[in-house]
């Protein structure tokens, strides 16, 4: 009996060594399920609508309605957390506007996840309201499925899969209010977040990420596009320049090195799916909640689905001549939509486990030379193994994974030798569990 008892043991823990555990986020990437994505969807368009001005009171229709079943989900999420996460609705009101005009209050649910580092924040966003044809319109139906309760969704799933994180950085899972009447939840939140002195890192936000056939019928499922602005719309310098513009840095702004970041690093994680960087800050007569963040300064990018369909934005459900317009789940690819999760969990899951983006790089331009020689103050992690140098040359759009430099920790300068005309160059922060900072392009200085 004993000795059966003790094979048992040997053969159970052979098993254990020929069978490793996936690591906790691949099996949590792997339950993001379609199924409970639709059910989310179906649960935001059930409020008939979400228009920004619509009932704050009303317990079926109406924003209000779809503010208090997030604020329930999400403290169904944040009950898996030890504590860490919490859930609060987060209300301003705002002066008259375009599309306000006699002011509003809008209410963002934010669900908190609480990280050691709580100065330092990383978002992941969509927009829980919605709009029928005309603009103003409260009344009228606005399911609002694709714009954009398939974003919120992402924002839950991401929630859902990393809730179980002791992050470095806090994550914010944000369901914005008031996109659709000029970015007012979003740009609110932006400037707050501003004025508290709390440092965003990243943002990102998802809006209409869940069709896969676009206007003219093209269909296309294998990746999802991430919008990037190029030269930093943030505060301008006193010369009338974006304050943090570069010479030869038109390509490598703050926003676009986080799409570089995403698309690297959730490359090959998802079977048949991809990301494709756009480089432009949004659509041709569109924008988003990330423009709110660009404006006073921070990296944040948009997700959005290959090819949009213009009569299921933005319409009010009807038909024309048997073809059907409006804004309603059947149109959807919760599969799709998945990936795209997939996409932001990993995302997130690594800009909050890794050290914060580098101070200070610089690179050197005292005198001509045909070399480079860059230059960062130490990071003040205690973790930190070393230091990696991206480089690129100056007409491609990805850092050339076989030029990565790396120093040990302790190294605060390097000398290359390659010409600064001709290259690129980024330098980031790699912790012992190997997670990389945000890369950070060099300002040119004379020490
Ligand atoms: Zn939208």
């Amino acid at each position: 009996m004993r000795t059966s008892l003790l094979l048992l043991f040997i053969a159970s823990s052979l098993c254990a060594q020929v069978a490793p555990q996936l690591p906790e986020i691949d099996r949590r990437l792997a339950a993001i399920a379609p199924a409970t994505m639709e059910a989310d969807v179906r649960a935001l368009v059930a409020c008939g609508t979400r228009h920004t001005l619509s009932s704050r009171t009303d317990e079926k229709r109406g924003i209000g309605a779809a503010r208090d079943w997030l604020v329930q989900r999400m403290r169904q999420i944040a009950e898996r957390s030890d504590g860490r996460m919490t859930v609060g609705v987060e209300a301003f009101t705002l002066p008259p506007g375009p599309r306000v005009p006699q002011g509003a209050t809008v209410e963002n649910v934010v669900a908190t996840l609480r990280g050691t580092e709580t100065e330092r924040v990383v978002i992941v966003s969509g927009h829980y309201d919605s709009r029928a044809s005309e603009p103003m319109d409260a009344n009228a139906d606005a399911p609002g499925a694709n714009d954009d309760a398939s974003g919120v969704a992402v924002m839950l799933q991401c929630a859902e899969a990393l809730v179980f994180l002791q992050p470095r950085a806090t994550i914010l899972f944000v369901a914005y209010s008031g996109e659709e009447q000029g970015l007012l939840g979003s740009g609110a939140h932006a400037k707050q977040l501003k004025e508290q002195g709390v440092r965003v890192s990243a943002m990102l936000t998802n809006d209409i990420v869940g069709g896969v056939i676009g206007s003219s019928g093209q269909r296309e499922n294998n990746f999802v596009r991430l919008f990037s602005e190029g030269v930093p719309s943030g505060p301008l310098s006193e010369r009338g320049r974006p304050a943090q513009t570069i010479i030869g840095s038109d390509n490598d702004a703050p926003s676009r090195q986080l799409a570089r970041y995403v698309r690297e690093h959730a490359q090959g994680r998802i079977a048949d799916f991809d990301v494709r960087m756009i480089f432009r800050q949004d659509r041709y007569l569109r924008g988003g909640d990330h423009k709110s963040f660009n404006d006073v300064g921070c990296a944040a990018v948009r997700f959005t689905e290959c090819h949009e369909n213009y009569e299921r934005q933005h319409q009010d459900v009807r038909s024309i001549e048997g073809r059907p317009f409006g804004d309603l789940p059947e149109a959807l690819d919760y599969k799709f939509m998945a990936k795209v999760a997939m996409v932001n969990a990993i995302a997130i899951h690594e800009l909050a486990l890794a050290p914060a983006a580098l101070r200070q790089v610089r690179m050197l331009t005292a005198g001509l030379s045909p070399h480079t020689e860059l230059r960062w103050e130490a990071s003040p992690e205690a973790d930190i193994a070393s230091y990696a140098v991206n480089m690129r040359r100056t007409h491609e759009p990805d850092w050339d994974k076989n030029e990565r430099r790396m120093v040990p920790a302790g190294t605060t300068a390097i000398v290359i030798e390659r010409s600064k005309d001709d290259w690129l160059f980024a330098v980031e922060a790699v912790d012992k569990a190997g997670h990389r900072s945000l890369p950070v392009y060099p300002a040119p200085a004379q020490r």
